[in-house]
């Protein structure tokens, strides 16, 4: 799951990006409203954290204009006052939830949990491919019963191959996806075939069926061989 974050107090943007990655979410992060609107804008978020008082764009106005422009990725409202007015005022122009500063981390979580569960956005909570099964509650993954274990990065890049199952996915995808975008990559695509060898070991080895398959030259796809 991807999300973006647009925050101009740095030390919470901060706080919250680390937190946000260790529970296994990329994220990308704007610092004013006008960055904020135009990475909005590209639509390739799951879920959009916005504040309100931002330099150059205000969050209501970034709000207003992603949803004039038809983009519906769900966005929590990051406001520093718990006024009335702001919640409704929010929620008119679109937002899906709001919290007021300060808040408790898990309570954002929680928030994102819920919107994202929601059937508009989230039909299913738990992916299949063949015998293999990802939770996306209890972030589990299971082959024919079997628990696997799984890091937060790998975690990261099942559920990107569950999401998009029978379709090949090239290394900058899986980058932009599960490293975000402000990452310094250095060997990046070297990164991307160690950790999709990693999870192959733990899906496919000693399995008849291999349900990670590489393209040479192309990248990688998850798909029921059968
Ligand atoms: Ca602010």
């Amino acid at each position: 799951m991807k999300v973006l974050l647009v925050e101009d107090e740095l030390k919470l943007a901060r706080a919250l990006e680390k937190g946000l990655r260790a529970e296994g979410f990329a994220v990308d992060k704007a610092e004013d409203g006008l960055r904020g609107l135009e990475m909005a804008l590209g639509c390739r978020h799951d879920v959009l954290i916005l504040d309100v008082m931002l330099p150059y764009m205000d969050g209501f106005e970034v709000l207003a204009r992603i949803r004039r422009e038809r983009c519906k990725v769900p966005v929590i409202l990051l406001t520093a006052r718990s006024g009335l007015d702001d919640r409704v005022k929010g929620l008119d122009l679109g937002a899906d939830d709001y919290l007021a500063k300060p808040f408790d981390f898990p309570e954002l979580l929680a928030r994102i949990r819920a919107i994202t569960r929601r059937p508009s956005s989230e039909p299913q909570l738990i992916l299949r491919v063949a015998d293999l099964e990802l939770n996306l509650g209890s972030h589990e993954l299971r082959r024919a019963g079997q628990i696997i274990p799984l890091r937060t990065k790998e975690y990261a890049l099942m559920e990107l191959f569950m999401r998009r199952k029978g379709l090949v996915l090239s290394r900058n995808m899986i980058l932009d996806h599960v490293w975000a975008s402000d990452m310094d990559y250095g060997d990046a695509s070297n990164l991307v075939d160690v950790y999709v060898a990693q999870l192959r070991k733990k899906i496919d080895a000693g399995r008849e069926q291999k349900l990670l398959q590489t393209l040479r030259g192309t990248g990688y796809v998850l798909r029921d061989p059968s």
